[in-house]
Parts: structure tokens; C-alpha cells; sequence
């Protein structure tokens, strides 16, 4: 062999050697498709389940979900503290859902103690501050029902002087599509989110998954969706079975469930 064959030979192996060692990652930065697929795909849902409190369908369900939930507990009902409690002991997370007035609804719905427009200033504060000791360990709130409070400015005025004092966001459950939620939580600096999808409008698992599919969609164009569901006879094990149902195949996907706190 001559010595310029033996250059020739040195460089290939040289050569072949570099493309077995870096190669691979040189192709596909060390993760197989399924990974990278993933990764361009990563998006956030937090699901926030309203309703805890009163003992309903699914409770104990939901909890035990092992993704992170966002339980959204009444004040004033039979098992307000209780629910309030185990969620955190299960290491979910727990906001306040404050009964509000709606336009149109029996008061019954509401029960004890909800934020009704022929309040006082005082009465709003008060009744704010007496759930906010109640649901201990609370990040946050939302509107059970509310289409005519979260209208009303001067009642939400004196609801979210509470939340600020405490650091706490609220989330607008949309019940109206004429809510001042959004600017003046801007204008008091509260964090502010808005639900994206209701998961059980229509009571059957088919149309929970429905949503859910929906909210995935949503994600992806903006990198996260907001849902909420019900325990109760609103929702109750359809949501539990619904969630359960798609969880790991969204998990495969790419999407992250977050606590609402976490979503952005
Ligand atoms: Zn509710």
C-alpha cells in the first residue's frame, strides 16, 4: 500500500468514526421521534372542577385523580371545610367558589350566604373575608353562576379589594359575556384567567371528552386552555370518567396538566 492510500484510508475511518459517535445526535439531538414529537407539542391544561362542598357525585373520584386538579370548593355548604381539606391532603389545589348572583336562577341554587346585588359594600367584604376563612390554604376564585354580579362594578369592586389584600387571582367562569372581571382585575393588578371550555354543559361522557378534545385544540393555537367541570349532578363520575379517559393519551401528545396557578 502506498503512502497516499494510506491518507485516503486514515481520513474515511477518521471520518466514519466522527459520524458513529456524533452522528445519531447530530440528527436527532439525542431524543427518539416520539420524544421530539412530544416536545414540539407541549402544551398546558388546567382542569378546575366546581361544586366541591356539598358531598356530590364524584368527590371522592376526582380527588383521586393523579393529575393535578384545581378544585373550585363553595363556602357556606355542609362539607365546605372537609372538601377543602382532603383536596389539599390529596395535594390538589383549592380556590374559593364564591356564589354570586345570576340574572336568571332560583336563589336556591346559590345557597347560604351568596353576593347579591341589594348588598351593602360592608356586606359584600364581609361575606367575601368569612369564605375566604373558611376555605383555608385558597390561591384563588371563581363565580359559581354570577351572570348579573359579574357585571356589576361596584360589587366586584369589593370583592377583589379582598382578594388583593390576601394575593389571591380570580378566574372568570364566563357566565356573561358582559363581565368587568378582566378590566379591573387589570386595573387593581389581580391575576386574572378565563375558562376556556365547560366540560359538562351537555351531561354525557361522550360530550366531556368532546370538550376536552375541544380544549386540546385551544392549547395548541395559544400553548394552554382553561376547562371546567362539575362534581354534583352537573358532572359528577361522566367528568371523572371523561378526564380519566383521555388523560394518558394527552399525556402522550405532549400536554402538561398544570394547577390553574401554573398555566402562565
Ligand atoms: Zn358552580
Amino acid at each position: 500500500m502506498n503512502k497516499k492510500n494510506t491518507k485516503y484510508i486514515v481520513i474515511i475511518l477518521f471520518l466514519i468514526s466522527t459520524f458513529l459517535v456524533s452522528g445519531p445526535s447530530l440528527i436527532s439531538n439525542g431524543k427518539s421521534n416520539e420524544e421530539e414529537k412530544k416536545e414540539n407539542n407541549k402544551v398546558k391544561i388546567a382542569i378546575v372542577i366546581d361544586d366541591f362542598g356539598n358531598g356530590g357525585e364524584g368527590t371522592e373520584e376526582m380527588l383521586n385523580l393523579d393529575i393535578p386538579i384545581t378544585a373550585a370548593v363553595m363556602p357556606f355548604a355542609p362539607y365546605s371545610e372537609e372538601e377543602s381539606k382532603k383536596a389539599i391532603e390529596k395535594g390538589k389545589e383549592v380556590i374559593i367558589h364564591m356564589p354570586m348572583e345570576p340574572e336568571h336562577g332560583k336563589p336556591h341554587w346559590l345557597g347560604k350566604k351568596p353576593i347579591i346585588s341589594s348588598l351593602s359594600n360592608e356586606e359584600v367584604e364581609e361575606r367575601v373575608r368569612e369564605a375566604v376563612g373558611e376555605i383555608s390554604g385558597a390561591k384563588g376564585m371563581n363565580n359559581h353562576m354570577g351572570s348579573k354580579i359579574t357585571k356589576d362594578e361596584r360589587i366586584l369592586r369589593e370583592v377583589f379589594k379582598v382578594l388583593k389584600e390576601k394575593n389571591m387571582f380570580f378566574l372568570d367562569s364566563k357566565t356573561t359575556g358582559k363581565s368587568k372581571a378582566s378590566e379591573l382585575c387589570r386595573e387593581m393588578s389581580i391575576p386574572y384567567y378565563e375558562r376556556d371550555v365547560f366540560l359538562d354543559h351537555v351531561h354525557s361522557q361522550e360530550n366531556v371528552e368532546k370538550e376536552l378534545e375541544n380544549a386540546y385544540k385551544i392549547a395548541k393555537e395559544k400553548g394552554y386552555a382553561i376547562v371546567i367541570g362539575h362534581v354534583g349532578a352537573q358532572g359528577g363520575k361522566i367528568t371523572v370518567n371523561g378526564i380519566r379517559n383521555k388523560m394518558g393519551k394527552f399525556q402522550k401528545q405532549g400536554v402538561e396538566f398544570v394547577f390553574l396557578s401554573q398555566i402562565k
